[in-house]
């Protein structure tokens, strides 16, 4: 390679990591295996190491991986967290070894741990209670989730404080157990939300949620590693977690510690399959020099401690023969393509379908129908296609081609923008997505009309009965009666289970209609906060923005929603059906809720109100007033000449001001 490739390739990878580590870190949606994430990294530290002239301190060879967003106060960490180096290679673990034992004096014992797949995690205690929960960030400085943190169970609130410092910090990984994850997904596809592709992004997409009363239902669990201070009670690190132990702090017992690098080895090799049989992911293992003396002598890189390192198990991969590639349209009209695979054994399973994302993925990889193809499965739930063997592909293979007409009603495929979808646009005829919107609108936490499943949806939809939900609402005991595989029985119960339909409260129908983004909770919020679908169509973005979850993309959703005519008319004929379109909720309760849970600081002065009277305002729609900013304030009442220590405060904080025109519009005075 010349001088400029070097430097192109050199560019090229960092921005590529960079991008990953977004995606990763802070929107908890990787689209590359951490397999293909690492041989890009390894291929960047070996070409600055050969080219130091290319060195640079921002590159992400540098940098710890940064999960920090804007939405919480960022704490700096008393002591640095770093990451940790990692090796797929059985060889340099022994390298490894070789190198610690040029630099240290007499035997060297390791710590061997399983290396838990979630979110780092600090938590100091002061005398005796936890203050503070912070997530590692950059290192130096990290997102402040205690609120969260406090949630979960395994995590003490207290421990004995004479038995410990005054002030004192332990660290470890926040993880959610496979089958909660498995519970958690099964509802978010229920639900109609994109499930999360593993425990460890669902863990730490949860971290970071808003409302902590949300967090506690996920059921996150943390699993403690390490003792953080110059003034620990034991001499080595083994010893000090055993200790943490009897104060209470979960930690895994999974721990080991060896005398020589043939032990560590083994280990390696005793967890490569056993960990598949553990309840909770894992990536790798953690091997640590056990002696806090020697850990001290040897320090840290810029990223990491020269003490320990990760061995890192390979995914399962197996090759493969590309046979076909189908298109599905779901409810939504987004287009999947999926590969159909000649049946192959990975990981314990056969597997005969791959997924491949977008159009995008399929051209970076140039896939073409006959391919041999490599297939890996990396904690997502299904497996995905990485690679091309170009080496295998012969003549009478061809390009795969993505189709411009939806496979279903041969419409032509729309994608905006900055959107790696393609779409379906014709909702109101195209068979599956009529079909995934029936079925999502009887489902369970819907309407719960659960005598009638996806085969009656589509035998009825085919026997033309069924084109819409309020069709539901038209059908008859006679019609069902003369349709194959209906008999007396079923054709009542399920009439009966329409008909009881009509008593479902509010929030469940405006959750069955399947406005975008519109799930379980956020039509929750809406219909107690609103009321009425009536003051749900004619809110303005501002208004349904003031609701407690609800964002930009939101309520965008819902005004493009019930701008369409259609939609219009549809909930006109539900609400002639007998529907339920208002929640019965109190008098004034829609601005009462307005603000509730919220805390307000009102600082300045005012023209239109008096500062008592949006005192009084606050409190009669659900809010409190508080005098002073603090990280749970949820905005400030800005009028004129604003303290200046409030302002500074607001601001170093990321609270945000709301002015008095505002606040006047948002409470719909
Ligand atoms: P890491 O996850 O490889 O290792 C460091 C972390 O291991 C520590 O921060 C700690 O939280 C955790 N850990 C778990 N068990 C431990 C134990 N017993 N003792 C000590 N630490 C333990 O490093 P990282 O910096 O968090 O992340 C980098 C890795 O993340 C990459 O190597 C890559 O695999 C993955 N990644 C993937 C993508 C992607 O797009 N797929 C992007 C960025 C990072």
């Amino acid at each position: 390679m010349d001088i400029n490739s070097v430097n192109q390739r050199i560019e090229f990878l960092k921005s590529e990591l960079n991008g990953h580590n977004y995606k990763y870190y802070v929107l908890n949606e990787p689209s590359v295996s951490d397999f293909e994430y690492d041989g890009l990294m390894e291929e960047l530290i070996e070409l600055e190491r050969q080219y130091p002239q290319f060195a640079d301190s921002l590159s992400p060879t540098q940098r710890i991986g940064d999960d920090r967003n804007q939405e919480f106060v960022q704490r700096e960490h008393r002591i640095v967290m770093y990451s940790l180096g990692n090796t797929y290679n059985r060889e340099e673990v022994i390298d490894f070894d070789n190198r610690l034992r040029k630099l240290i004096e007499g035997p060297v014992e390791y710590a061997c741990e399983l290396k838990y797949d979630g979110a780092a995690i600090s938590l100091t205690y002061e005398h005796g209670r936890l203050i503070r929960a912070i997530t590692r960030g950059d290192g130096v400085r990290g997102d402040d989730v205690t609120a969260n943190v406090k949630t979960i169970r395994s995590i003490p609130l207290t421990i004995q404080a004479d038995a410990c410092p005054a002030l004192f910090e332990i660290r470890g990984e926040i993880i959610l157990l496979r089958d909660v994850f498995n519970t958690l997904n099964e509802d978010r596809i229920l639900d109609g939300e994109a499930p999360f592709a593993n425990p460890r992004n669902a863990a730490s997409g949860t971290l970071k949620m808003q409302n902590s009363s949300l967090v506690a239902r996920r059921k996150l669990d943390c699993f403690l590693y390490s003792l953080a201070g110059e003034d620990l009670p034991c001499p080595t690190h083994s010893q000090n977690l055993a200790w943490a132990r009897s104060l209470g702090f979960k930690i895994p017992s999974y721990l080991e510690v060896y005398q020589n690098i043939d032990g560590v080895l083994s280990f390696i090799d005793r967890w490569k399959d056993a960990r598949k049989k553990l309840p909770f992911d894992t990536d790798g293992i953690v091997i640590k020099v056990d002696s806090l003396a020697q850990q001290n002598a040897l320090g840290f890189t810029a990223k990491s401690p020269r003490w320990a390192m990760a061995y890192k198990f390979p995914p399962d991969q197996a090759e493969t023969r590309l046979v076909s590639v189908d298109f599905q349209v779901g409810r939504t009209g987004a287009v999947t393509p999926v590969a159909n695979l000649e049946p192959v054994l990975l990981a314990g399973t056969t597997v005969k379908r791959a997924s491949l994302h977008n159009a995008d993925q399929i051209q970076l990889l140039d896939l073409h129908i006959g391919d041999y193809v490599t297939i890996e499965k990396g904690g997502e739930i299904i497996p995905k296609i990485i690679a091309v063997n170009l080496s295998k592909r012969d003549l009478f293979t061809k390009p795969v081609e993505f189709i411009s007409k939806c496979p279903e009603c041969g419409t032509e495929l729309t994608r905006d923008p900055g959107e790696a979808k393609h779409y379906c646009p014709n909702e109101e005829f195209c068979p599956p997505q009529i079909k995934g919107k029936i079925e999502h609108f009887i489902s369970r936490k819907a309407m719960n009309i659960d005598s009638a499943g996806s085969e009656t949806v589509g035998q009825l939809f085919q026997a033309k009965l069924l084109n819409s939900v309020a069709d539901l609402y038209e059908l008859t005991y006679e019609q069902l009666i003369n349709q194959d595989r209906f008999a007396d029985k079923s054709a009542s119960n399920l009439i009966t289970a329409i008909d009881e339909s009509k008593k479902i409260q509010f929030e469940r129908v405006l959750y069955a209609l399947g406005i975008r983004y519109v799930g379980e909770t956020v039509a929750k919020k809406l219909a107690r906060a609103m009321g009425s679908i009536e003051t749900i169509m004619n809110a303005s973005k501002e208004q349904l923005m003031s609701i407690d979850e609800i964002g930009d993309r939101i309520a965008d959703s819902i005004i493009s929603f019930f701008s369409l005519e259609k939609n219009r008319q549809l909930i006109q004929k539900l609400q002639k059906h007998g529907l339920q379109f208002s929640q019965e909720i109190g008098e004034n309760a829609r601005q009462i809720q307005l603000l509730t849970g919220k805390s307000v600081v009102i600082s300045g002065t005012f023209s239109r109100f008096s500062r008592e009277k949006l005192k009084e305002l606050v409190e009669k729609y659900g809010g409190k007033n508080v005098s002073s900013v603090s990280s749970k304030t949820s905005f400030i009442l800005a009028g004129e000449n604003m303290g200046p220590e409030k302002l500074k405060k607001a601001r170093d904080l990321s609270i945000p001001l709301i002015g008095e025109d505002e606040f006047i519009n948002l409470l719909c005075l």
